[in-house]
């Protein structure tokens, strides 16, 4: 079984400890490819070491996360935009709404997510987007700059069926991790009703873990857990869950620089 782990913090602090057993346990898995949204100007370093030892499984992204949005969030975008003129990189992001722990930064972050939606398009590359108790704030920016062009996904998504058909009515993908697993999670009443095409499969490690390891720390090795649960909601295959998942992550982040191809 070949999955694809399209949203995962590997380079984080959390696996400094154990970083190598960790991608190994990924590999093991059946996770062989590993898509890292960056958080802000903190994040960078460890994220293009960990790309650089891990070339293979471990590909970058870039962008700027709505909690680390603040006064001074243009020049952290000044930033991201200097990387992305540098070097490929499989995605904008990751970047959005966030009013889960502080409402007062809205219009910065939304400022921030207008420029990040326009870099993507620019660079014609997707877009990754992080949206917490902000799904209208952020569905309505992005369409506002949907020019036909923009793609990318709603990552994390566990939202209501309404809101995932207007994902995939934008054009973009749902991002399904942990929260499928969860009782409580509400994706039950949702994925039964979406195609097996709109779906990526993610960990957003080191959070989210899926039952039955929820809150403990979460890696890419837990991802055939989700597999199985959307297979198991969508009445398919868990095989064809991982090799239709794969494909479509691959052909929204893929470069064509020979990665995506590996069997
Ligand atoms: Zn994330």
């Amino acid at each position: 079984m070949h999955l694809t782990d399209s949203h995962a913090h590997v380079y984080s602090e959390q696996f400094k400890p154990d970083q190598e057993a960790m991608l190994l346990r990924a590999l093991e898995a059946g996770v062989r490819t590993i898509y890292m949204p960056n958080i802000d100007h903190t994040s960078i370093d460890a994220l293009l070491e960990t790309e650089a030892r891990h070339p293979q499984q471990c590909q970058a992204m870039m962008g700027l996360h709505p909690c680390s949005v603040g006064k001074h969030f243009e020049r952290q975008l000044y930033e991201v935009e200097d990387w992305l003129g540098r070097r490929p990189f499989a995605a904008v992001g990751e970047c959005g709404i966030d009013l889960y722990w502080d409402q007062s930064h809205l219009p910065e972050q939304q400022e921030a997510l207008r420029i990040q939606l326009a870099m993507a398009r620019q660079h014609r590359l997707p877009v990754v987007l992080h949206t917490r108790n902000a799904f209208r704030q952020t569905a309505d920016l992005v369409t506002a700059a949907q020019d036909g062009t923009l793609r990318g996904v709603f990552h994390c998504f566990s939202g209501t069926l309404a809101e995932a058909e207007e994902v995939i009515r934008l054009g973009f993908k749902l991002g399904i991790g942990g929260v499928a697993t969860f009782k409580n999670g509400g994706l039950d009443q949702v994925l039964p009703h979406v195609g097996l095409e709109h779906l990526l499969l993610e960990t957003d490690c080191p959070y989210l873990a899926p039952a039955p390891h929820r809150g403990k720390r979460n890696e890419p090795a837990y991802l055939p857990l989700v597999a199985h649960r959307v297979a198991e909601l969508l009445g398919k295959d868990v095989e064809e869950v991982a090799e239709a998942t794969t494909r479509t992550t691959q052909e929204l982040f893929g470069q064509g620089d020979g990665v995506t191809g590996n069997k």
